[in-house]
């Protein structure tokens, strides 16, 4: 009955990270509101997927 949990990611589009603000969006807005207002492409970066590269494994700090 309306109860669903706060889990929503807050992800900053690439303009705003550009921007370095608050990516800010009406619930109901499919772009961010700098978007929107500048017309520009709200869209994110690609999640790249990690542990697909191979990274060095050069841990031998310990503590
Ligand atoms: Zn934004
Ligand atoms: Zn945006």
């Amino acid at each position: 009955m309306g109860g669903e949990p706060a889990a929503e990611k807050v992800k900053t589009c690439e303009n705003c990270v550009r921007a370095k603000i608050r990516c800010h969006h009406a619930p109901d807005a499919t772009i961010c509101d700098r978007c929107r207002r500048l017309k520009k492409e709200c869209f994110f970066r690609p999640a790249r997927p990690r542990a697909t590269q191979k990274k060095r494994t050069k841990y031998e700090h310990k503590l």
